[in-house]
């Protein structure tokens, strides 16, 4: 028998009202902000990956769907959905108005990683960037907008962790600092680490590693290591979200990787997810278009792990537990009924209902009882006496009353019932 794929998963419908619940809020929150979505190809250029997300990443050097297609071209599914928004906005030329872009996207990513709660192979992000501007307003909104959906959906102990990674100018003389105090202790580092002493020694700061760890928390802070215009900048973002009440907790082992990363980086964890908690992870980019397209352009974005985010509302029972039921459901008694039954149906579809139609025409025990399993309100009998006179025997789901209306009015009895309107 074929089975889907490790890492991959079926999403089946009573599980997807979770998905579109969740989507629907996020598309709600994305229009307050003012973001229109971006939608790119699943696939890109292996190259796009490469320069957007770097050669020395595990996701670039390990994690990437890479293949030839059949013109023997290198491409590449995406891992995640910044360096194609960054790719879209250089080819239609947003920049040419100067003026700022915000775009959000949602859909699915892929990467070989080793699967396990909360992480697939092909899994969702929802994500936005903001190109354009440089100003630490940017930023705060980001990291505001990330809180209120994360509150408004119902989460509580959230953390918003907060740290600025410098720029061009301070972070290589940080990089000095931070190289001579690790020097002391290189015995004590982990293997990865040693090799990131060469590479990417801010990267030291944020392993997993128990010594390493212990290392990481004497280390020189980077954020006293800033330049005046980054130090500016981060007191500006703080203030900002200061001022809109939200709390954020200073973290200096918060680093990431790569040269175009720059001022902001922030992360929000959920802590009951335990070694899962991280749930939002963001920050500044302003080296990133350049690297991509060759003109400088600032940018700042976040992503969030749908999954990862599904866990956490389940955990706390704050998603839909079942299918929306229809509002009506059909019961033919008769087969003589068929057609008239039939075009009811589609005539209250057309009237904006959604209608369960009855498919199988079994006894009219077995589908009331499928019709209560179901949720639905209210059930339209259609037997021989409704057919010679020309009515519908509407039953009421929850009262079990009955009534009989002319099929005439079914459509406007509905609608009084079930939206409180004559
Ligand atoms: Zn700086
Ligand atoms: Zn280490």
């Amino acid at each position: 028998m074929i089975k889907a794929l490790r890492g991959t998963q079926d999403i089946l419908p009573v599980a997807a009202e979770k998905w579109q619940f969740l989507e629907t809020r996020i598309r709600r929150l994305c229009r307050q902000y003012g973001f229109g979505e971006i939608r790119t190809p699943h696939f890109e250029q292996t190259e796009l990956f490469q320069r957007g997300i770097g050669e020395t990443t595990d996701v670039v050097s390990k994690e990437m769907y890479t293949f030839s297609d059949r013109g023997n071209r290198s491409l590449t599914l995406r891992p995640e959905n910044t360096a194609a928004a960054v790719r879209a906005y250089l080819e239609h030329k947003e920049y040419a108005d100067q003026g700022v872009t915000k775009w959000y996207y949602m859909g699915s990513m892929f990467r070989y990683d080793r699967p396990q709660a909360g992480r697939f192979r092909e899994f969702h992000q929802f994500g936005i960037e903001i190109l354009g501007t440089p100003l630490p307003q940017a930023d705060a909104e980001c990291i505001a907008m990330a809180v209120q959906l994360f509150t408004e959906l119902g989460l509580q102990d959230l953390t918003v962790y907060i740290n600025s990674v410098g720029c061009p100018v301070c972070r290589p003389r940080y990089r000095q600092v931070l190289l001579d105090y690790l020097q002391q202790y290189r015995g004590e580092l982990c293997e990865d680490c040693v090799a990131r002493m060469e590479k990417n020694p801010l990267r030291v700061l944020d392993c997993k590693q128990e010594h390493c760890h212990a290392v990481a928390l004497g280390a020189p802070r980077l954020t006293a290591h800033l330049c005046e215009e980054c130090a500016t900048h981060y007191q500006a973002v703080q203030a900002l979200l200061a001022a809109a009440g939200i709390e954020v907790t200073e973290d200096p082992r918060l680093v990431r990787g790569l040269d175009y990363y720059t001022k902001t980086a922030f992360e929000i964890q959920y802590a009951p997810l335990g070694a899962q908690s991280a749930i939002c992870g963001g920050g500044r980019y302003d080296g990133l278009v350049e690297e991509i397209g060759g003109i400088s352009v600032p940018g700042i974005g976040f992503a969030v792990g749908l999954e990862r985010l599904l866990l956490a509302l389940e955990s706390q029972q704050l998603l839909p537990e079942q299918e929306a039921a229809a509002d009506v459901a059909i019961a033919v008694q008769t087969e003589a009924a068929n057609e008239v039954a039939f075009a009811l149906g589609q005539q209250l579809r057309q009237a904006g209902r959604s209608v369960d139609t009855d498919l199988l025409q079994r006894s009219m025990k077995s589908r009331l009882k499928q019709a209560a399993k179901s949720g639905v309100k209210y059930v339209i009998i259609m037997g021989e006496t409704e057919l010679t006179e020309g009515t519908v025997t509407l039953r009421d789901m929850q009262s079990h009353a009955q009534e009989t209306v002319p099929q005439a009015a079914l459509t406007d009895v509905l609608a009084t019932k079930l939206d409180g309107r004559g």
